[in-house]
């Protein structure tokens, strides 16, 4: 390895940073668990943790931020962030003052009650000009995995959606150009494809205005889905179009133009199939059985 001189900071660095917005800042508030903190893995985006280990607080700070173009205030802002966390009783043994680290507001406002408020804002700012950019830097291995397991996904799912018996984009394409019609719109106002779903995505649909495209989640192909419930998510989105994002007003219009239309059953089975079925199908899942 190339002995190329890098300036790297280390656990004490860190620990010495957490000592000084300690004492400048939250040196009004109760101690619980010591507090230990350490740079960790390298990763896209989590910035920090904090969680109870053994006896002790520990907080958990992005390895990537151990190079200095990640500005000290950056780190301090991360750091800063975590100690609310503390200061709250989240991992740190002290009794809860909110019921949700992130519900509300909760962080920001404690942040501003102690003088901290910029802090955030400044170094959530840099995060989001910065960080994607230094992190391709110093993980391009990290980056490159991800590009093929991005690569590899997308072949399990046109395989997948290539299978015979299933609902086509031809099909989806006509699908959503007669509900448009039967809507009384002269021109379909979005093109409708599959989406190749993550395994995170709960939803069965997007919509992407800028792309003019809505897109359905691939399981949807799959004819035990049954056609009311494909047919809601076009019509949400047509109606999306016209009656603005309100759920409420699009549920409104949907009444309106399509009066024999009973919302309640896709809605039943939303609630109480797809889970299930989306834990059981998805084509990602089973790549990842046959992998093992
Ligand atoms: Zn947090």
């Amino acid at each position: 390895m190339d002995r190329e001189h890098v300036m790297v900071r280390t656990d004490t660095w860190l620990r010495s940073r957490v000592e000084r917005l300690w004492s400048l800042y939250f040196a009004d508030s109760p101690q619980g668990l010591p507090i230990r903190v350490r740079f960790g893995s390298r990763a896209l985006y989590r910035y920090g943790s904090i969680a109870q280990r053994k006896g002790a607080s520990l907080i958990t700070i992005n390895g990537l931020m151990r190079y200095e173009e990640v500005p000290e205030w950056v780190v301090d802002s991360v750091l800063a962030h975590e100690l609310v966390h503390y200061v709250q009783g989240f991992g740190s043994g002290l009794p809860k003052t909110v019921r949700y680290p992130h519900r509300g507001g909760v962080i920001q406002r404690e942040l501003a009650q102690r003088d901290l408020a910029d802090l955030e804002v400044r170094g959530d700012e840099w995060l989001a000009t910065n960080w994607k950019a230094h992190f391709a830097r110093y993980a391009p291995d990290i980056l490159a995995a991800k590009q093929m397991r991005a690569e590899s996904s997308g072949d399990v799912w046109r395989d997948w959606l290539d299978r015979p018996g299933l609902r086509t984009a031809n099909h989806i394409a006509t699908l959503s150009e007669r509900l448009a019609n039967n809507c009384g719109f002269t021109v379909t106002p979005f093109q409708v494809e599959w989406l190749h779903a993550g395994l995170r995505l709960r939803s069965m649909s997007t919509y992407a205005p800028k792309a003019g495209a809505v897109r359905l989640h691939g399981l949807l192909a799959d004819r035990r889905v049954p056609d009311y419930v494909v047919d809601l998510q076009v019509l949400y989105w047509l109606g999306y179009t016209v009656a603005g994002s309100s759920p409420h007003a699009i549920f409104a219009w949907m009444k309106l133009v399509r009066p024999q239309f009973d919302g309640a059953k896709p809605d039943r089975w939303a609630r109480t199939t797809w889970p299930k079925f989306l834990e059981r199908e998805h084509p990602l899942r089973r790549l990842r059985v046959v992998q093992k």
